[in-house]
């Protein structure tokens, strides 16, 4: 009976946007279960996890929203980022189409989300190093530009992961409280 008495002072909805096959379901299931698979219909179905941390002696569950799928443009629905506080823009940094699509999510997500919504950009799979495409620099300077934090991760090896959903969480924490 772990949390059965604990209180939540804070519910953070986070959503995870970017083509499809960057990697946005294994970093959630990295960060909320600390899991990897290979298999990338293992999620499938799954509307949202969710993961309970603490800062500032603040207990904050962390509902993290993941598209089923619907990553073709448009079909990710407004319902979606309704209520969302933060947003992960994820890219495969062996994929260069994954980043040049980012501004496209990017007006995506300004179009449906509250204004001072926190994005951290995210480039994955930093383990498989030389077949990179897209530059951490370019990615960085990037994510300044448009008032994103930025991050590079691996799912896989389970770099960042945690960092890149920290800095989000933090941050709305800062805005909110
Ligand atoms: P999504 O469509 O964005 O949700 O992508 P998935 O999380 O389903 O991942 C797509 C494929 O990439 C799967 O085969 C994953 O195992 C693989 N993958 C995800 N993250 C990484 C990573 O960090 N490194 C490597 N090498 N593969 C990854
Ligand atoms: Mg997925």
């Amino acid at each position: 009976y772990g949390d059965y008495n604990q209180k939540i002072d804070y519910v953070f909805k986070i959503v995870l946007i970017g083509d499809s096959a960057v990697g946005k379901s294994q970093l959630l299931n990295r960060f909320a279960r600390n899991e990897f698979t290979l298999d990338s219909k293992a999620t499938i179905g799954v509307e949202f996890q969710t993961k309970t941390i603490t800062i500032d002696h603040k207990t904050i569950k962390a509902q993290i929203w993941d598209t089923a799928g619907q990553e073709r443009y448009r079909a990710v629905t407004s319902a979606y980022y309704r209520g969302a506080l933060g947003a992960m823009l994820v890219y495969d940094v062996t994929k260069r189409p994954t980043f040049d699509h980012i501004a496209r999510w990017l007006e995506e997500l300004r179009s449906h989300a509250d204004n001072n919504i926190v994005i951290i950009l995210v480039g994955n799979k930093t383990d498989l190093g030389t077949l990179r495409t897209v530059f951490a620099e370019d990615a960085k300077e990037y994510a300044e530009r448009e008032g994103m934090f930025f991050l590079e991760t691996s799912a896989l090896e389970a770099t960042n992961v945690e960092s890149a959903f920290l800095t989000v969480l933090t941050e709305i924490y800062k805005i909110v409280s």
